[in-house]
């Protein structure tokens, strides 16, 4: 039998109702599809904080490691808002992202049919986007030295190298190619020389990549056609900044960040998560919508395990819930028959997910 371990992060605020109903959906699918999960539950954040009075205990970091993959659910919470920097939930996070050195941030955003009137735009501008942002998350302005504040100067620096770009750009090839094999590759090489040499690196790399098709972008025009056509997109490769910023603009053409999940990818490990935050407004409720982690699983099931029929089975399932009508709280203005909480709604998708 096919063994995978999995370190599950459930956080705080609506991070263990949601990251819940995910393993209740990933325990179907394995008995379904003959593979065994096991689970080692791990602390961050203001979770581990109160227990430990770290946001990251090294302990965490360990489980993490050792794991085959790391399923998160949230992080943060007023109550841990007035610590400083070093002692806050989000510190907790980044230093899990560094330590697991996962490089690459993949943000699938997918518009569901029933769910078009979710989105500011309009529904024949958003129906069929099926898109992927492909960010790079450990280099870039984010990191680049010198930085400093000094007086009335502050400076940052954004300074990519080849090797960075190269292993970013294969990731996008790589994920293309499961794809509509189509990357667009997004920069500012008509004023930045970083970026200059970030489009150089990646024309290199589309050569080991013959049937997918590259085409460059700048920044403030992706940002436009975004949201002009956006189905004209397929995979999307960008740099730490300007992925921050495009990923975020790309997840509102979908309308409920409780949809959205994401994975954060590296040469060894790989790091699944809901984009939304912990909620704590509406945490212990039983109303968090658990579709965006249940589809975080799936991508875990896909990216790092290889379990594409697996994967597929919650994707269908998810799409099922929604088109029958059932939606959470966030989501019921929308066309539901019937409005169901976080626990319910997880049922739904692990049956259905388990049934053909
Ligand atoms: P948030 O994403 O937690 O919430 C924004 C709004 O969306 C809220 O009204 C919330 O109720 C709603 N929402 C979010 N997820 C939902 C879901 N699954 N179902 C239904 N509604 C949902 O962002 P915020 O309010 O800015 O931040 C709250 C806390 O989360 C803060 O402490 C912040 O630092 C933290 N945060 C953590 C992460 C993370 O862990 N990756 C990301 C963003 C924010």
């Amino acid at each position: 039998m096919r063994k995978y371990s999995v370190a599950l992060i459930k956080g705080d605020g609506i991070g263990p109702e949601i990251i819940d109903e995910a393993v209740k959906v990933l325990d179907a699918v394995s008995v379904k599809e003959g593979f065994e999960i096991t689970y080692k539950e791990a602390l961050l954040g203001g979770a581990a904080i109160d227990v430990t009075g770290e946001p990251i205990p090294e302990e965490t970091i360990e489980i993490a490691k050792s794991c085959d993959a790391v399923l998160f659910g949230a992080i943060g919470g007023p109550q841990w808002d007035d610590l400083p920097r070093q002692k806050r939930p989000e510190t907790g996070l980044l230093k899990l992202r560094k330590a697991l050195e996962v490089f690459a941030n993949l943000r699938p955003v997918t518009v569901y049919d029933e769910l078009i009137n979710a989105s500011t735009l309009k529904p024949e501008v958003i129906k069929g986007t099926d898109l992927m942002v492909v960010r790079e998350l450990i280099g870039g302005i984010y990191f680049g030295q010198p930085r400093g504040y000094e007086g009335d100067e502050a400076y940052n620096t954004m300074r990519y190298t080849k090797d960075e770009v190269r292993r970013i750009a294969r990731k996008a090839f790589e994920i293309a190619m499961k794809r509509n094999k189509k990357v667009t590759s997004v920069d500012k090489s008509n004023v930045l020389e970083v970026s200059q040499l970030w489009r150089d690196t990646v024309s290199e790399v589309a050569k080991e990549y013959p049937e997918v098709s590259l085409e460059h972008m700048y920044v403030d025009n992706a940002a436009m056609q975004l949201i002009r056509d956006p189905k004209q997109f397929d995979v999307i490769v960008t740099g730490n900044l300007f992925g921050d910023i495009l990923s975020d603009e790309a997840s509102m053409l979908s309308g409920s960040i409780g949809l959205l999940p994401s994975a954060s990818l590296g040469e060894k490990h790989g790091l699944y998560e809901p984009i939304h935050g912990s909620a704590p407004d509406i945490a212990g409720q039983g109303i968090a919508n658990p579709i965006a982690a249940i589809a975080s699983a799936a991508m875990m099931l896909r990216y790092q395990f290889g379990e594409i029929k697996a994967a597929e089975r919650i994707e269908q399932a998810i799409k099922r819930v929604l088109k029958e009508g059932y939606r959470t709280k966030d989501i019921a203005s929308f066309d539901a028959k019937e409005v169901v909480t976080t626990s319910e709604m997880g049922s739904l998708i692990a049956q259905y997910a388990s049934e053909f």
